[in-house]
């Protein structure tokens, strides 16, 4: 069940606050083995016309707290705590008919894989201005017309024509395109693009990146961008931040945390990344073990059983024994000084970048 934290109040004046803020959200699901915390305590902001970028690997809760925004949790077997302000208006206390109202609307959201968002029963125009006639009240034929401008908007050749086809007509990278128009035809303020290029070639892959940031000068949306690949969000993102085992490990904007990255993590995840500069025969550096169960999640930094600088961290097994805390500006919740991070970095992590 869905635990109301906060009473709905009025929302605030649109545009006086950040877009979207997330305080304390706490995310958890009942399963036959016991509760799982997929989002332990995360806070972030999005600030109108900008793009965070959320990297961590599978079951960093990245997606879940994205489906939660979304209001697209089971709250049968969901538990939500902590605040969801969209625009001033808490979400996790919202009605479904509410969120119903702002699904498609204020915040919209673009799959990996645009066949689960698109039915194969109904021609991709008709999909595309279904949203429009039920947010603006249009006539079918006005959110026709809206719909055939759409994919014209996206880069759909012949969009009269091709709007009249079923999404199995359509190529891989043509239905992302269309899901992208599907997306934005109501000029959402959010919009949440979770792995959307991963399934598509490299060539389709930046044309579709290229025509998400095109959109967002257009459209002025806040784009929350949900991906594994730290190039990708170098190419998309303002702010970065990185998950990790159900919380937020670091954050900053892409220049401070790809430039000189705090947190061990973080270290692990560029040095894991492939580089087109780098050797034939260089080899990558995985980050040693795997993320933990989060049924059981170890006690203290989630990351330290995977941690090889704990031992620089003054006071024998802080690291076990306490939580590190992420301040809310430019952070990274890492027991170790910020000294001991920039030099560390400096001078052990940054010369096997290259
Ligand atoms: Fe590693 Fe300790 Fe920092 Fe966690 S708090 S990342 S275990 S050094």
């Amino acid at each position: 069940m869905t635990t109301l934290t906060k009473e709905a109040g009025a929302p605030a004046p649109a545009g006086s606050g950040p877009l979207l803020s997330v305080r304390d959200l706490h995310v958890s699901f009942k399963t036959e083995d016991g509760v799982v915390r997929a989002v332990d305590g995360l806070s972030f902001d999005l600030e109108r016309g900008r793009t965070l970028g959320i990297v961590g690997e599978s079951g960093s809760g990245k997606s879940v707290t994205n489906l939660t925004i979304l209001g697209l949790h089971n709250p049968m077997f969901t538990t939500v705590e902590g605040e969801i302000l969209l625009d001033g208006r808490e979400l996790t206390t919202a009605r479904e008919s509410e969120l119903e109202k702002l699904r498609g609307n204020k915040v919209a959201m673009i799959f990996q894989d645009p066949l689960t968002a698109l039915s194969p029963y109904y021609t991709v125009g008709r999909q595309i201005a279904e949203p429009y006639m039920k947010h603006n009240g249009a006539s079918k034929k006005a959110a026709w017309e809206r719909a055939v401008e759409m994919l014209g908007k996206v880069g759909i050749p012949n969009p009269r024509e091709r709007a009249k086809d079923y999404p199995h007509q359509f190529s891989g990278g043509m239905r992302q395109r269309a899901m992208i128009a599907m997306a934005l035809v109501c000029d959402p303020d959010l919009l949440i693009a979770d792995e959307p290029t991963t399934a598509l070639d490299v060539t389709v892959q930046a044309q579709i990146l290229d025509l998400l940031k095109d959109l967002q000068q257009e459209f002025g949306s806040g784009i929350i961008f949900i991906t594994h690949d730290l190039g990708v969000i170098a190419d998309m993102a303002d702010d970065i931040m990185v998950m990790y085992a159900g919380g937020a490990v670091e954050r900053g904007t892409v220049d401070e945390v790809l430039r000189s990255p705090r947190h061990p993590y973080t270290w692990g995840l560029l040095n894991s990344m492939p580089r087109l500069d780098s050797d034939l025969g260089a080899q990558l550096s995985p980050i040693p073990g795997t993320p933990p169960s989060l049924l059981t999640p170890p006690p203290g930094c989630r990351f330290h059983p995977r941690c090889t600088f704990q031992d620089r961290v003054e006071g024998t097994g802080r690291c076990v024994r306490e939580r590190p805390l992420m301040a809310p500006d430019r952070a990274s919740a890492c027991h170790l000084t910020e000294d001991q991070k920039r030099t560390i970095f400096m001078e052990e992590i940054k010369p096997r970048l290259g």
